[in-house]
C-alpha cells in the first residue's frame, strides 16, 4: 500500500483521540545546536479534525489493526473498516517531512495493539528512539502507552517522548468491563502509577535525564454509557491527585459506523462535554473540589457555567465586597477569572474599587453584577430567589452557526455540515 493511502487510513482512525494538546512541554530548540525542531516554534500549522478538536497535523497510529474488540472504538477487532500499518521507519519519514514544511508541531502516536501489548509498546519506543537519536529530532513527542506493557518499556517511553498517555477510556470499572472487557482498571491505573514514579524520581534533580517533561494526560469517553458528570468529575479528581496528571481530556462519545449495539446511537449534547471541561478548569485553576460543583444534582447543568452554578447554590457566600473579599472568594464570583483577581486585588492596595474599575478589567458583568458589591454599587437583585436569577443569568439557545439547530449552538462543526 502507498504511504499516503495508509496515511489517509491511520490519521482518521487517531482523529477519535483527545488526549494530545501539547501544552506544558518545556522550551526546547535546535535554534544554533545541531538537530532539528522545536516546541514552542511559531508558524507551526495546527489542523481542526472533523469534529472541531485542535491538534498538530501528525496525529497518527501506528497501525488500526487491533487484537483487542472495546465496543466503543472504530479500530475494534470486529470493525469493519480498511486496515493498515505503518513500519517505525515510515512514521519517522512522515514526521520529519512535514516537521520541515512546518506543518506540524510535532508527533502524536498511538496504535492498536499487534501481537502483544509489549510489542505494540517496542514498535511506539521504537519511532521514538529513531527520531530523537538517530535524527536528533527535538520537536514534540506524545506517545500513546499501552497499559499491559512491561514497565520497563513505559520508563523507556518516559526517556523519549515529552508526555505519555495512558487512557482511562470510561468513568467506571463496570463501564470498562461491559465494553472493553479485554482492559482492566488495575493496569491502567498501574501504568499510570508507573509514569508517575518515574516523574517523580527526577523531579527536583537538575542533571536528571528528563522523564516526560510534559506529564502525562488520560482521556475519558463521555456518553458510551450512562454514567453521571459527579461519577466523571470525582474519578478525575482522584486521578489528578493519585497520579499527578497535567489534564484529563473528556471526549463525548461519537458514534461509529457498524457500531454494536451497546454502545448508543447518537453522541451526547457537545455541551455537556464543554461543561466538563469547565468544571475540570475550575477543579485545576480555581481550587473547586468535584464535590462542590456537584452537589444539588448528579449532572452538571447544561444552561449555565458550573461557576455560576455553584455561586447560584451557595448564595448565603455572596454579595461579596471586592473591596475586603478574599482573593480566594474573589475567584469564585463568575465573571471575574483569576486575572482580574490579581489586577482587583493590585488595584485596591492603592484605592478603593468602583464599579467602572470592574468595566475596565473587562469582567463579566452581566454575570457577576448580582454576586458584588463595589464602593459605588450594591447589588439589586441580592435578594432575588436562585431560581429567578438561574432564569435570568441562563445561556440563550443560540442557533447553531452551521445551521443544524439544537444544543451544538456552534461550539464544534457538527459532522453533518463538512464536505
Ligand atoms: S485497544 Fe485501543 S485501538 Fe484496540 S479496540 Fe481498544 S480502544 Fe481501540
Amino acid at each position: 500500500m502507498q504511504l499516503i493511502a495508509k496515511l489517509g487510513i491511520l490519521a482518521d482512525a487517531a482523529k477519535y483521540d483527545a488526549s494530545c494538546a501539547s501544552s506544558g512541554a518545556p522550551k526546547r530548540s535546535s535554534r544554533g545546536r545541531e538537530g532539528l525542531g522545536a516546541t514552542d516554534g511559531v508558524g507551526i500549522c495546527h489542523s481542526y479534525t472533523p469534529d472541531g478538536r485542535c491538534v498538530s497535523l501528525l496525529k497518527v497510529l501506528l497501525t488500526n489493526f487491533c487484537l483487542y474488540d472495546c465496543q466503543y472504538c472504530v479500530n475494534r477487532r470486529s470493525s469493519n473498516v480498511p486496515r493498515a500499518r505503518f513500519t517505525p521507519e515510515e512514521v519517522v519519514r512522515l514526521t520529519l517531512d512535514f516537521y520541515r514544511r512546518n506543518c506540524i508541531s510535532g508527533l502524536f502516536l498511538s496504535s492498536g495493539i499487534i501481537r502483544s501489548a509489549d510489542y505494540t509498546m517496542e514498535q511506539l519506543i521504537r519511532v521514538a528512539q529513531l527520531l530523537r537519536e538517530e535524527h536528533q529530532f527535538r520537536g514534540y513527542i506524545h506517545l500513546k502507552t499501552i497499559p499491559d506493557a512491561d514497565p520497563l518499556l513505559i520508563e523507556e517511553a518516559g526517556r523519549l517522548a515529552d508526555r505519555l498517555s495512558v487512557n482511562i477510556e470510561l468513568p467506571t470499572e463496570a463501564g470498562l468491563k461491559r465494553l472493553a472487557p479485554e482492559k482492566q482498571v488495575s493496569t491502567i491505573r498501574q501504568a499510570m502509577g508507573t509514569i508517575h514514579r518515574g516523574q517523580q524520581a527526577v523531579a527536583g534533580e537538575l542533571k536528571a535525564p528528563r522523564f516526560t517533561p510534559a506529564g502525562q494526560s488520560t482521556q475519558m469517553i463521555v456518553g458510551a454509557d450512562a454514567t453521571d458528570d459527579s461519577t466523571i468529575l470525582l474519578n478525575a479528581e482522584s486521578l489528578y491527585q493519585g497520579y499527578g496528571l497535567r489534564r484529563v481530556y473528556y471526549s463525548a462519545f461519537s458514534p461509529i459506523p457498524d457500531s454494536p449495539s451497546s454502545v448508543p446511537l447518537a453522541a451526547p449534547p457537545l455541551l455537556r462535554e464543554h461543561r466538563l471541561y469547565q468544571a475540570d478548569f475550575l477543579m485545576r485553576g480555581y481550587g473547586y473540589t468535584a464535590g462542590e460543583l456537584l452537589t444539588t444534582s448528579s449532572n452538571l447543568a447544561l444552561d449555565i457555567d458550573p461557576k455560576l452554578a455553584w455561586a447560584l447554590a451557595n448564595r448565603e457566600v455572596f454579595p461579596l465586597d471586592v473591596n475586603r473579599a478574599e482573593p480566594a472568594l474573589l475567584a469564585r464570583i463568575p465573571g471575574i477569572g483569576l486575572r482580574s483577581v490579581q489586577r482587583l486585588v493590585a488595584l485596591r492596595r492603592e484605592r478603593r474599587i468602583r464599579y467602572d474599575d470592574l468595566i475596565q478589567l473587562r469582567c463579566v458583568l452581566d454575570k457577576a453584577r448580582p454576586f458584588i458589591v463595589t464602593s459605588d454599587y450594591r447589588p439589586p437583585l441580592a435578594d432575588m430567589r436562585s431560581s429567578l436569577l438561574h432564569a435570568r443569568l441562563r445561556e440563550p439557545q443560540r442557533p447553531c452557526r452551521w445551521g443544524c439547530g439544537g444544543d451544538r449552538a456552534g461550539l464544534r462543526r457538527p459532522l453533518r455540515h463538512l464536505a
